[in-house]
């Protein structure tokens, strides 16, 4: 019979859908060890020839296999007293639209700078010990990671964290950090991340009496170590010499849905930023630098976290510039406090319905829903191992035309991390845009509506300039 640690590795590992959070790696004599492979990415490794004589137990705490608990079967077990449900966001309590006031939490964070403002406060209430969130590389060695994990226990310090890091770390440190230190922690992640928490913690008491709450980071798909080079050399920064980005750069006059990018560099001190828009690349949904787990994971917004936190993309919100959180409780104590907060006018609160949180993440639900869904089907045809899911292979009706999108999604994904790795041994950012470029206008030409529509939509604005005049 095969060892744990053998299947992991043929079916996990092998086939490209391990997301680095580092439980395996965690393990006592785990035969595992967390690697940044060439394109980026955190992988699982096994540094042991023979896993066959390995006893190590890691298939019920990866977030990718298929034995490990799904996530609302968690849910049930973390939240039994919340019997409010949702299939777009699952298990909540209360959501709401919200930003912080006080203090510089909503200038300094990714949208209204809910979630720093959340770790401030437990530690703050001595709730907790340790705020565990990512924090921005401070050296300036171009080849140290550009975020990791720290800890944190005084609250002044809180805001020296990072804001939304487009960037791969993992959990493996934290989770031992965890069980050799007696004390009381909050831990930010990524959904697939909390999810690894709840599965380390379903099983380990010990952990899971320390890890007190959870702040789930929702999640439209991570990007790979290179993508931050791209993004640095496109704006000047040789990828030797990228010490810090900064995803989500505010700027006064513009709308928080438009992504402004800023890179730093060890060779010079030039202010370097751009809107995502004008840096090729950059187009989140065509799918570049991702990892190939994100295209089969059906959790959004984070279904077991303690609060979820994520950009409140609706109208009434997106063109703010100063930025606001999309917030899913499913905590009392979490939601005391910002009820708390809001009435003491130090946090601004709209409650909304869990039909707008849904719908403020309608693109991601889209991909990981129908978008899997098309996936999966397509594994299952090939005869190819992959994690099962929620979502049923072939269970949405999917048209041809969204069918090409998707597999163009599938394509750019794998092949930007092959074509930018070869335009970084070569030191020649051109490869990477020429060789990328083909496959992203067959991309954009695959979004582009029907010749009927876009004659009809010329004359709507040719109608409506005519009308202003
Ligand atoms: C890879 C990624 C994809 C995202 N996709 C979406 C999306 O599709 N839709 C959406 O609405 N929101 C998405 N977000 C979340 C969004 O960008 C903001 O992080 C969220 O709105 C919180 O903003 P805030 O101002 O309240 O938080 P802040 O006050 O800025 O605090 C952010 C907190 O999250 C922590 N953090 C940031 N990145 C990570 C990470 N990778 N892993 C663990 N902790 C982290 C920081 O250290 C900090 O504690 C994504 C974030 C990431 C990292
Ligand atoms: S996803 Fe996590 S637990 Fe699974 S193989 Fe990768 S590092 Fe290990
Ligand atoms: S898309 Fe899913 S698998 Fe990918 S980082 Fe986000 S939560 Fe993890």
């Amino acid at each position: 019979m095969k060892t744990e640690s053998q299947i992991l590795n043929e079916t996990v590992i092998k086939n490209g859908y391990c997301i680095g959070c580092g439980a395996c790696a965690a393990k006592k004599d785990s035969p595992f060890e967390m690697k940044m492979d060439k394109y980026g990415n955190f992988v699982a490794e096994s540094s042991v020839v023979n896993l066959s004589s390995n006893t190590t137990k890691v298939l019920n705490t990866c977030p990718f296999s298929n034995t490990s608990k799904n996530e609302t079967e968690l849910a049930k077990e973390f939240f039994p007293e919340i019997k409010k449900t949702d299939h777009k966001i699952g298990r909540f309590a209360k959501n709401f639209a919200g930003y912080v006031k006080e203090n510089d939490f909503r200038k300094r964070g990714s949208s209204g700078g809910v979630a720093k403002w959340i770790g401030y406060q437990l530690l703050k209430n001595k709730e907790i010990d340790y705020f565990v969130q990512l924090i921005p590389n401070q050296s300036k060695d171009s080849s140290e990671l550009l975020f990791d994990y720290g800890f944190f226990s005084d609250p002044e310090d809180v805001l020296k964290g990072s804001k939304s890091s487009y960037y791969p770390v993992t959990l493996v440190d934290v989770i031992n950090k965890i069980a050799n230190e007696e004390a009381r922690y909050a831990i930010t992640g990524v959904p697939c991340f909390i999810k690894t928490l709840r599965l380390i913690a379903s099983e380990d008491k010990l952990l899971k009496e320390r890890i007190k709450f959870t702040l789930g980071i929702v999640c439209g798909g991570m990007k790979s170590a290179n993508h931050a080079k791209m993004i640095g050399w496109e704006l000047g920064v040789n990828p030797e010499n990228l010490i810090s980005i900064d995803f989500r750069r505010k700027y006064k006059d513009r709308p928080a849905s438009q992504k402004i990018y800023q890179v730093w560099s060890n060779n010079d001190a030039v202010e370097r930023y751009r809107n995502a828009g004008e840096i090729f690349g950059t187009d989140y949904g065509s799918g570049l630098f991702k990892p190939k787990a994100c295209d089969y994971c059906d959790d959004v917004v984070g279904e077991l976290a303690d609060v979820s936190i994520g950009d409140a993309w609706l109208r009434d919100y997106r063109n703010d510039p100063e930025g606001t959180s999309l917030i899913i409780v499913r905590n009392k104590k979490i939601l005391t406090l910002l009820e708390n907060a809001s009435k003491e006018d130090r946090v601004k609160l709209t409650e909304i319905t869990e039909i707008e949180a849904g719908d403020s993440q309608a693109g991601g639900f889209r991909h990981r829903r129908q978008g899997l869904s098309y996936r999966l089907k397509k594994r299952q045809e090939n005869g190819e191992w992959a994690p099962k899911k929620r979502v049923k292979p072939g269970e949405f009706n999917i048209p041809t035309k969204r069918q090409k999108i998707y597999d163009l999604r599938e394509q750019l994904a794998t092949d930007s991390h092959i074509f930018f790795h070869e335009a970084l041994m070569k030191n020649d950012l051109k490869i990477f845009k020429s060789k990328i470029g083909v496959l992203m206008n067959k991309y954009y030409k695959a979004n582009l509506p029907p010749v009927h529509k876009r004659i009809m939509n010329k004359a709507e604005r040719v109608l409506k300039k005519l009308k202003l005049k």
